[in-house]
């Protein structure tokens, strides 16, 4: 299991005992709690870190961007409940992760970054080190916990440590600060493999108290108009069968927050998506399951939510998070798997289902929004609307619920979320809670290497042009990645001019007609360059049948598209300057 650095034993001679270093032992502990994937960007003092965990069978990722590396791994904390890592250079490296690192604890993503960083003498006096930085220090704002080691004998337990903060409780980002000096100490190899640390039940189950399940299942039982909202904590959880028969022993109607949907297929009866500003206005009780009332959900209060006062019950790992906006009547503190066991138990063969007045009046508005929406996603229109280009990968995905989406944009990322059914969980990565732009291909490359599926990214041109460089990481390791990029010329749209008149572009606006599929093209993958629904369509097909890297140029109607997407009110408004 344990690896010896070649290099000090043959300096040691053949009858000392094997010695190990700093480097080695980092492998070990990592491979030691099954962590064998690395998302990184070479550089010092961490380039031959890389090597020798290529060496030692660990699958090292490199991208071209520290900032896409850290998304990656952040989405594969996400999705194998295991701290995905990112290993970074120093100072700007160890900066350009962080805006990763801050997202992954924002989202409640498990993450660790690992950053190399320069010597402590030098940089705590302030006398100018290559790359000096005090990253500790700065990193800690933005992340669970942070921790640097700086004895070999300490890497161990170093990691050990930095595991459990990113998955237990309320999982998060991890800050792990390695000093270049601390690769190269060395130590004596048996006593360095029996300092490490495997890591026993490190997310372990928080069992919620039998009377806050009595609570809540006494304030469902009282609601007349009850709904469920199931948010990525839920997903994330992978406690999907308990969760459908959850909804679906309750008889009530579930809306799902962006990256839980497909935690039950979009399809489902009980799904009240298409439904949402009733349900949201209309209800009188509401569950969230791992969903916050942030502002995605208008903090649970104001018009979008009607009137009447209504009655929560929250299921979260994290007490705090309760009456975080509004007051909480019921809540359930504990992992959603035995939570909602807890709620399933307590609700026994007898639970009596919502009143069908309710139920059917969900369904009648969900049937007759859909109907509604029906004829615009079947348009051939050249050059594409929105509803035309994703009416035809709604399509797609649904004849292969498998691929996992990942999708950001403002327009494409709002059109995308309602339009494109999900039929199962955690097939949809997007933006998150910050609704960041620049997850793309960081997102779409972990997705592909932990999940083996084929995956279809759907971004904005803006948005794709964060990440874009990464197509070379995709084709470099010939991941089964398929880019639509909607290019309808701008951020927003492609139509903007510059008030003032001047020589410039308005600040909104690209280069017309760009042709974002020969850059797929430069790097060896395909592109293709489409000015319809069926010509996309037919490309994307196509992709996921080859598993080659693509890139689709989808050529969008520069008029199509609004300011900021459907957050176009979070905008402040200027009284001197009218648009
Ligand atoms: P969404 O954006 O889908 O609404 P959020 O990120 O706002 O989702 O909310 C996710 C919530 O889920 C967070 O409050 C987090 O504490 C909680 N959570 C994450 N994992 C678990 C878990 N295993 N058990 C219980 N709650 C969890
Ligand atoms: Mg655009």
């Amino acid at each position: 299991m344990s690896s010896t650095a070649t290099e000090p034993k043959e300096e040691q001679g053949a009858e000392d005992a094997p010695l190990t270093d700093g480097f080695h032992l980092v492998i070990d502990a990592l491979k030691l709690n099954d962590i064998n994937t690395i998302y990184n960007v070479p550089g010092i003092p961490i380039t031959d870190l890389g090597r020798f965990m290529q060496a030692e069978g660990m699958r090292v990722l490199s991208f071209r961007h520290e900032q896409h590396a850290g998304y990656a791994a952040a989405i594969a904390g996400y999705l194998t409940k295991k701290p995905g890592i990112c290993l970074t250079v120093s100072a700007p490296g160890f900066l350009n992760g962080l805006t990763a690192l801050a997202h992954a604890t924002t989202n409640c993503y498990p993450m660790i970054l690992i950053s190399g960083s320069s010597e402590r003498e030098i940089v705590d006096l302030m006398q100018g080190d290559y790359e000096e930085m005090d990253q500790l220090a700065i990193a800690k704002p933005h992340c669970k916990a942070a921790y640097r080691i700086l004895h070999a004998e300490d890497i161990g337990i170093g990691i050990a440590r930095a595991i459990r903060a990113a998955v237990s409780g309320r999982p998060g980002g991890v800050y792990l600060d390695l000093p270049a000096a601390l690769l190269g100490q060395v130590m004596d190899a048996a006593a360095g493999e029996k300092s490490l640390v495997k890591v026993i039940d490190p997310a372990p189950a928080q069992l919620p108290a039998p009377e806050a399940v009595k609570r809540a299942l006494g304030v469902l039982k009282d609601a007349k108009r009850p709904l469920i909202i199931l948010g990525k904590g839920a997903a994330y959880a992978q406690v999907d069968d308990d969760i459908r028969k959850l909804v679906e022993t309750s008889g009530i109607p579930y809306i799902a927050m962006s990256m839980a949907k497909g935690l039950l297929p979009d399809d489902h009866d009980l799904y009240a998506g298409a439904a949402r500003s009733l349900v949201l206005k209309e209800s009188d009780t509401v569950m969230l399951v791992g969903a916050r009332l942030n502002w995605l959900l208008s903090h649970g209060k104001g018009k979008q939510w009607g009137t009447e006062p209504k009655k929560f019950v929250q299921i979260d790992i994290e007490p705090k998070e309760m009456d975080s906006n509004v007051e909480v009547a019921a809540p359930l503190v504990g992992d959603i798997g035995s939570c909602v066991s807890a709620l399933l138990d307590g609700m026994g063969k007898d639970w009596k289902k919502p009143p069908a007045d309710w139920t059917d009046a969900v369904k009648a508005k969900r049937d007759s929004n859909v109907e509604k929406m029906a004829p615009r996603l079947l348009n051939n229109n050249s050059p594409m609307d929105f509803h035309g280009a994703l009416g035809a990968l709604k399509r797609i995905i649904a004849d292969n619920p498998d691929t996992i989406l990942v999708n950001e944009g403002a327009n494409t990322l709002d059109f995308a979320r309602s339009i494109i059914d999900i039929f199962k969980p955690r097939k949809r990565l997007d933006v998150g809670t910050w609704g960041v732009m620049g997850i793309g291909m960081g997102q779409a490359i972990a997705a592909a290497v932990e999940t083996g599926e084929r995956v279809l990214c759907v971004e904005g041109d803006s948005a794709f042009g964060f990440s874009g460089m990464e197509i070379e990481t995709i084709c470099r390791y010939n991941l089964p990645i398929c880019v639509v990029v909607f290019n309808n010329g701008g951020i927003y749209r492609g139509t903007d001019v510059n008030p003032s008149g001047g020589d410039d572009v308005a600040t909104t606006v690209f280069v017309k007609d760009a042709r974002y599929d020969k850059m797929m093209e430069a790097f060896g993958g395909v592109g293709v360059y489409a000015t319809s629904p069926d010509e996309l369509s037919q490309a994307v097909t196509e992709a996921l049948k080859s598993g080659k890297p693509t890139l689709v140029n989808a050529v969008i109607d520069e008029k199509a598209g609004t300011e900021s997407g459907r957050i176009g009110n979070l905008n402040p408004q200027s009284v001197v300057s009218k648009k």
